[in-house]
Formats: C-alpha cells, sequence, structure tokens
C-alpha cells in the first residue's frame, strides 16, 4: 500500500512524502485504515515503529470532519503519554502534518512552567493538545482548556503510564471524555492491568499487534 491508497487527500500525501516517507510502515498500513473506519485501537506496537503518525493522521481526517470544529474550544484530539520527552516527540510528529490543514498543536507536561502553558493553551485554542496526564489535569483545574469537545482520544505507552503511577490520572481523564468518542490505545507490553484498563476504556475494539 502506498499512503494515496488511505484515502488521504493531496496535501496530506504530499506533505507526507515531502517529509522523507516513502512507504507506510506496518503498523500504519494496519492501523491506518481501521482508524479511519472509525473503529478503537488496541496497538501492541513499540516506539520506532511508526505508530505516532499511524494514529496522527487518522486525528487530523477526524478533526476535519468534526461539524463543531469551527465553534467550542478545547482540543478535539487528545493524546495522553508517559512522559515529557515522548509528548515532545508526538508534538512534533503532530506538528508535521497538521500544518497541511492549518490545525493547532500544543504539548503540556511536568517539568516546565504551568504558566506558560496556561498562555499556549488559553488565547485562540488548539484542536490537538498532547500531554502527561498529570499536567493535563492541572490544565483543565486551571481552566487552561476543557475535554468537552474531545472525540477523538489516544493512550501511548499505556504500559509505561501505568509503571509510573498514571493509572488513576489515565482513569479520571478518560472518566471525563463523551463515551463515543474514538479510543486508540497502544502499549508496548500487555501485562494484565493494562489489559483490564484497555477493555475499560476501548468500544468493541480491533487488536493489532506488530
Ligand atoms: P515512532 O515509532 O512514531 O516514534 O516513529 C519513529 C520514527 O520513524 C520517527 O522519526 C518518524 O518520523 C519516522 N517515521 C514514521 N513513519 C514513517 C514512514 N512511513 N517512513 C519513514 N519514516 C517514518
Amino acid at each position: 500500500i502506498a499512503f494515496a491508497h488511505f484515502g488521504f487527500d493531496e496535501a496530506l500525501v504530499d506533505n507526507i512524502v515531502k517529509h522523507g516517507y516513502s512507504e507506510p510502515t506496518a503498523i500504519q498500513k494496519q492501523a491506518v485504515p481501521v482508524a479511519l473506519s472509525g473503529r478503537d485501537i488496541i496497538g501492541i506496537a513499540k516506539t520506532g515503529s511508526g505508530k505516532t503518525a499511524a494514529f496522527i493522521w487518522p486525528m487530523l481526517i477526524h478533526i476535519m470532519d468534526q461539524p463543531e470544529l469551527q465553534t467550542g474550544e478545547g482540543p478535539i484530539g487528545l493524546i495522553l503519554a508517559p512522559t515529557r520527552e515522548l509528548a515532545g516527540q508526538i508534538y512534533t510528529e503532530a506538528k508535521k502534518f497538521a500544518k497541511c490543514y492549518g490545525l493547532r498543536v500544543a504539548a503540556v507536561y511536568g517539568g516546565a512552567s504551568k504558566m506558560d502553558q496556561f498562555k499556549e493553551l488559553r488565547p485562540g485554542g488548539i484542536e490537538i493538545l498532547v500531554g502527561t496526564p498529570g499536567r493535563l489535569i492541572d490544565m483543565v483545574k486551571m481552566k487552561a482548556t476543557n475535554f468537552r469537545r474531545v472525540s477523538f482520544l489516544v493512550l501511548d505507552e499505556a504500559d509505561r503510564m501505568f509503571d509510573l503511577g498514571f493509572e488513576p490520572q489515565v482513569r479520571s481523564i478518560c472518566d471525563n471524555i463523551r463515551p463515543d468518542r474514538q479510543t486508540l490505545l497502544f502499549s508496548a507490553t500487555f501485562p494484565k492491568k493494562v489489559e483490564r484498563l484497555a477493555r475499560e476504556v476501548t468500544t468493541a475494539p480491533v487488536r493489532i499487534s506488530i
């Protein structure tokens, strides 16, 4: 399969090729069509597999399809990541491709100024937000943002979020997002506790393992 076979428009295909990607990776070939169909996904994939783009591209298309894109505020696509480092990598990958639709991306994580992040989120709003669970909750409490518009949710490296003790925050965030959302959960390993969370936060998921 080539990128155009996903049904992506020319602007996105051109942008992908411009970034030097010549063909989709294994996880992209499997996950993108499923995500575009609107199904939830439980993906077993490691960093380095190209999983970030596998969820970012369908997220962009989902956002462009939303009738509430022009109204309201707060992200439509939300990505939870375990660490500042991973949140930064996802932010970079999202920015590359969000550009061709004029969508705005922000990242929030611990260890950096809350006030700076507050200011980044507040004025015109954003459509895609990536962050570590604790800092995302802080931003909602500070009313820098809200999750009312979120309808595409990604939990990345779910196993590491558990290892770092973020389970309560992850559950609290999932509980506060509309239940008819689309949810994609990725994890490098799949212990029982991740399995349980995955079953609770997804609906009739398609399992993909590479
Ligand atoms: P990830 O697993 O999402 O962290 O991606 C690992 C690296 O592969 C990142 O630097 C991506 O920019 C890059 N990448 C993702 N998809 C492709 C692709 N289809 N072709 C070439 N490189 C890619």
